[in-house]
């Protein structure tokens, strides 16, 4: 039986249930002795009761085998409800333990060891159905892979993953999880990579193609070079958030703190006039047995376990089960433009160079700008650069400015790169007309060398294809106010907004990253809960400040992973509609589980007070009230989602033949 301490820390999680304080241990060595002691208690129970109701005259054998089954169960419990009361604790193990003294008193023995085998054997039913809502987060935990195969002077030799540093050479063989994040030198196979973004289709890479740990080679053998240590490569950060998430003391810790200080007394209370009314000692002492409130106690964090570790390993990393029982409740969300709603992978389609500048000057300063930049206007510079050869150099210092450019001296004169709003503020003159066409598709990159305006770079960025389906899907579960914050100010802002279905009065253009914060705070303060969507660049603030910020999370970049409440590992929006089904359900079997658990508690409460349930009949229906609560939310699966789509293939070897194209 377990304290309102012990459920809570259950539902604190602890992640150490061996520290949770229960009667019972978890360990599976333990917990195999504790069912033989049970069930030889159980045994003995049994002959005991068989004995008394055959010959009710023979008193003392029934008597002698209770005791010894009072000592195999009842002292674990007795000795929690004594810590309970050193402590100062309201711990319903108290209750408990006054209903089996209390047939001590009376000389019922036998009920009393009924009690406490019933409610023994159910702990340890309970403890089997809790660690099964645990079992895929222990999966993804297991899964850390532990040791390397590194190539040294020729020779191989098998070390733990934490010695290896960047810059190793590692052989990862057919069958071998990637040991940390590298890039293939040599070799090519197919990577089941699964476990990071729940795409179950392996994706088939060769030289100088990434890979990452925790994902599964198949079929060739790689040799890699270490990117990262192990602590920073992409699996870590997924073992830790998930690990943190099953710690995580929920918002309804508060309520069971107070619950906790009422409870016992209050039932107490119920028994003694139950006694008193009635008369009758057994009727109190099943009242005390029934009322131990463990169903309730782990409504919440049974489905919350089972639904982390289910999620993460289709590639939805929640940090917390609030942000599960949040989602009915989101009336808005909002869309980060750039790399959510469009794919991020932008190309440069025109260049305008001012009168007197060639094409190739233009593309090359914005290039030694933009060079130590991870934004994808910068990348897809770059990429063009270097697809015309044109040689960068990365010399001197180089200040970003989140969501207008940047700013960079790699000499004495200063190159400005950005929208025209931050070359307006920058002094920089310049008579280029924005774009005026309703259709234009593009961003306008202007560029600056030494306060001279050079002329302007255009990119484009294609809508994400699945963008206006997974906002369709949005919609029908209610949510009627679809909006965007975007740091653009170009017509593409409208453009994607109209292709994906984002209603037009919600669209902020414009907006610098801090600002972002600002909007949504605005929008929380006029009642509205937000989901905040967002590709991780710049948009920190933004993803704290909603009710729940859901990041794009990207393999290689593991920041996300360190800061976002929900990160979708697979690239793309589709586990978005996922997520939000995932939360209204957790949400919907949180309110049966409660329900349940209250209205069972009450029934039997009653019943028991009617004289209408033996003792051994209330520890019964307690314990499987619990049960059934844990066995709902165990049941929580994706198996039934609505909203499931099919992965994106993303195997680009035309010569591979393992997989359709
Ligand atoms: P979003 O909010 O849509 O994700 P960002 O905040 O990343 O967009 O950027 C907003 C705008 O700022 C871009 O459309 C671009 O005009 C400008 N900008 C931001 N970073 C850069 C950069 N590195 N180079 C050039 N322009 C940039
Ligand atoms: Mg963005």
């Amino acid at each position: 039986m377990q304290s309102t301490e012990e459920c809570a820390s259950h539902i604190c999680g602890s992640g150490d249930d061996h520290g949770c304080g229960c009667t019972h241990d978890h360990d599976a060595g333990l917990f195999r002795k504790d069912l033989v002691k049970s069930v030889f208690a159980g045994i003995l129970v049994i002959i005991a009761v068989a004995i008394e109701y055959l010959d009710p005259l023979v008193s003392l054998i029934p008597v002698i085998l209770s005791i010894i089954v009072l000592a195999l169960t009842a002292l674990p419990i007795f000795s929690e409800a004594y810590r309970g009361l050193r402590k100062g604790e309201r711990n319903v193990n108290e209750l408990v333990s006054i209903g089996i003294l209390g047939a001590v008193i009376l000389g019922e023995f036998t009920i009393a060891a009924e009690i406490s085998v019933i409610l023994t054997i159910g702990e340890l039913a309970e403890s089997w159905a809790y660690a099964r809502s645990k079992r895929d987060i222990e999966e993804i935990i297991v899964n850390n892979p532990r040791f390397a195969h590194r190539v040294r002077n020729n020779a191989l030799e098998e070390v733990p993953v934490d010695e290896i540093v960047s810059g190793e050479i590692l052989l990862v063989r057919p069958g071998d999880i990637v040991p940390v994040d590298g890039i293939i030198m040599d070799g090519c196979s197919r990577v089941d990579e699964s476990c990071l973004t729940g795409e179950s289709l392996p994706v088939t890479k060769g030289m100088n193609d990434p890979v990452f740990s925790g994902s599964v080679n198949h079929d060739g053998t790689l040799t890699i070079r270490a990117e990262k240590t192990a602590d920073n490569s992409a699996y870590a950060g997924i073992v830790r958030l998930v690990h943190e998430a099953g710690s995580r003391r929920p918002p309804t810790r508060l309520f069971i703190d107070r619950f906790s200080r009422v409870y016992t007394p209050i039932i107490l209370g119920i028994a003694g006039v139950v006694l008193v009314t009635t008369g009758d000692p057994i009727r109190a002492i099943t009242v005390l047995i029934v009322s131990c409130p463990c169903a309730l106690l782990l409504a919440t964090p049974s489905a919350v376990l089972a639904v982390i570790g289910s999620a993460a390993k289709r590639g939805i990393l929640i940090r917390g089960g609030e942000f599960l029982e949040i989602c009915p409740k989101i009336s808005m969300i909002l869309f980060d433009k750039t790399g959510t709603l469009t794919s991020g992978v932008m190309e440069v389609s025109s260049l305008q160079p001012a009168p007197g500048i060639s094409r190739d000057d233009l593309l090359k300063t914005a290039g030694i700008a933009e060079c130590t930049s991870s934004h994808p206007i910068a990348q897809a510079i770059s990429r063009r650069c270097q697809a015309l050869g044109i040689p960068l150099s990365c010399g001197g210092e180089r200040v970003m400015h989140p969501g207008r450019g940047v700013l960079a001296f790699p000499d004495n004169e200063p190159i400005l790169v950005g929208n025209r709003d931050f070359l307006q503020s920058s002094g920089v003159l310049f008579h280029e007309e924005p774009d005026t066409e309703e259709n234009s598709a593009e961003i306008e990159v202007l560029v600056a060398k030494n306060q001279v305006f050079l002329g302007s770079i255009r990119v484009t960025d294609a809508i994400r294809p699945e963008s206006a389906e997974v906002i369709r899907n949005l919609r029908e579960f209610g949510i009627k106010k679809i909006g965007m914050i975007t740091g653009d100010t170009s017509l593409a802002v409208s453009r994607i907004a109209g292709q994906s279905g984002i209603n037009d009065d919600i669209i902020h253009s414009g907006v610098l990253p801090g600002q972002k914060q600002h909007i949504i705070d605005r929008f929380q303060k006029s009642g509205e809960k937000i989901c905040f969507i967002g590709d991780g660049t710049n948009d920190g603030p933004a993803l704290a400040q909603a009710d729940i910020g859901v990041s794009i999370g990207s393999r290689s970049d593991t920041v996300a992973l360190k800061t976002a409440p929900v990160v979708l590992m697979k690239d793309g929006l589709e586990q978005l509609p996922v997520f939000i089904g995932l939360g209204n359900r957790t949400s919907r079997v949180i309110s049966v589980n409660v329900f349940m658990a209250l209205g069972l508690n009450l029934l039997m409460i009653l019943a028991a007070g009617a004289g209408w349930l033996s003792p051994a009949a209330g520890a019964i229906g307690h314990q499987v009230a619990t049960i059934a609560v844990l066995f709902n939310s165990a049941a929580i699966s994706f198996g039934n989602s609505r909203y499931r789509f099919t992965p994106s293939h993303t195997c680009t070897d035309p010569g591979c033949t393992s997989c359709e194209h």
